[in-house]
């Protein structure tokens, strides 16, 4: 497995590639891979070379957020990615990507708006930065992202299409524990108590999604019992649960079209993210 540290090494790697006509897919992630990770690799095998990037992205990160004690750990990603089938691991140093002084962003208004947007504010400015960074350096054909990040999904799909970036953007269902934990690297900041109390998420969502099946449309009573679901955990604080369209995530009253449920839970200090889409029509 190649890792590349350099923008210069990657570009040298993939013009080779390119010359030879073969198509490149990209994912995107901050490291610590788990199989939610790996199944954006496989899902990327269907083109005929895979690059993984590994860098956890400081300019999307709050003042108080965990930067600095995101897990990292390059070597087990090395193993993760050659499982799963990738090609190149693109792992750079904070000061390859952003120049001391680093001055150019890309932001966006709308899907930004609500949910980790209104959150965590700069949060998709470093997104949509980042990507873009890594979408000009890869030069990828399709890139990879997980339904997980259901909101991070739409943003790229609007950045891509608004900045004419002519890559394919795939998204990707979400992979989840046994218990029905949404996989996430965050989950290791959880203790014993708090790994068990963390399940309530998924649970809620989907019996929220089960009150849909049933018929119920109106999303202010699915919310409210998903809310219900989450406070009967004492380990659990609600930071948002909204329902919103899935395309634009501007909030909607009723459960037509494709419908987003998006909830973010602190469990304990841990900050975890779950989601389901609801379709009628
Ligand atoms: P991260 O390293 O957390 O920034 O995630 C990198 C990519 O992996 C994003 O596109 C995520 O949506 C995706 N991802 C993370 N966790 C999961 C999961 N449990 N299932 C599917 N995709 C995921």
């Amino acid at each position: 497995m190649k890792i590349a540290k350099t923008i210069k090494e990657v570009r040298e790697i993939v013009s080779e590639w390119k010359k030879l006509g073969l198509s490149v897919g990209l994912v995107p992630t901050m490291g610590y891979l788990h199989e939610g990770h790996q199944s954006l690799i496989r899902c990327s095998n269907e083109n005929d070379r895979t690059v993984v990037s590994v860098f956890v992205n400081p300019i999307q990160f709050g003042p108080n957020e965990d930067f600095a004690s995101y897990p990292r750990d390059l070597e087990r990603d090395t193993k993760k990615c050659e499982e799963a089938g990738a090609d190149l691991i693109f792992a750079p140093e904070a000061s390859e990507m952003y120049a001391e002084d680093f001055s150019s962003f890309v932001d966006m208004t709308g899907p930004t708006d609500e949910l980790c947007g209104l959150r965590r504010p700069g949060h998709f400015r470093g997104v949509c930065t980042v990507v873009s960074k890594l979408f000009n350096i890869v030069t990828p054909d399709r890139a990879y992202f997980g339904q997980k990040d259901a909101q991070q999904l739409a943003v790229i799909r609007r950045m891509v299409r608004d900045l004419s970036f002519g890559i394919e953007i795939v998204g990707c269902p979400i992979v989840r524990e046994e218990d029905g934990l949404a996989k996430s690297s965050r989950n290791t900041y959880l203790s014993a108590d708090e790994r068990k109390a963390a399940v309530v998420i998924s649970k809620s969502l989907k019996a929220g999604q089960e009150m849909i099946e049933k018929g119920e449309t109106d999303t202010a009573k699915i919310i409210a019992s998903i809310t219900a679901m989450i406070e009967s955990e004492p380990l659990a604080k609600i930071d948002y649960i909204k329902a919103v369209d899935a395309d634009s995530i501007e909030p909607v009253d009723t459960v037509s079209g494709r419908i987003l449920f998006a909830a973010a839970v602190y469990i304990g200090k841990t900050r975890l993210i779950d989601n389901f889409i609801a379709e009628r029509n």
